[in-house]
């Protein structure tokens, strides 16, 4: 059996719909088995709890933008951290105050595509 050895270029028309990986984080219930967080994805008994599913990719699969918990059981350090990028978060407001700037962000981005594509179809 042969494989291709050529991949196709990425399509990167906008769909207008989320990405299926991004439907997914969105609509399944975190897995559960964690007796400690619910969030938490890892089966069985541990003491390094995590979940790194929230990502966010273009329809091409690159990463836009990755969050997720991480927490130990044991240690000195047992309280849990939310990041959002390359950024730790220790608290919830800390995390609601960082979302809220990328809300705006995003609102800001679609603003902006609005208007860069119109000026351009107005120079053709
Ligand atoms: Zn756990």
């Amino acid at each position: 059996m042969t494989h291709p050895t050529v991949i196709p270029p990425v399509d990167r028309t906008p769909t207008g719909h989320l990405p299926a990986v991004v439907q997914a984080a969105l609509v399944d219930p975190p897995a559960g088995p964690c007796p400690v967080f619910r969030d938490c994805v890892e089966a069985g008994p541990h003491d390094h709890h995590f979940n790194h599913n929230a990502r966010v990719r273009s329809d091409g699969g690159e990463l836009l933008l990755d969050a997720g918990m991480v927490a130990f059981s044991e240690g000195d350090d047992d309280r849990p951290v939310i990041y959002v990028g390359g950024e730790d978060f220790a608290d919830a407001a800390s995390v609601h105050a960082a979302t809220a700037k990328l809300r705006q962000l995003l609102d800001e981005v679609d603003r902006m595509a609005v208007r860069v594509f119109a000026d351009h179809e107005k120079r053709a």
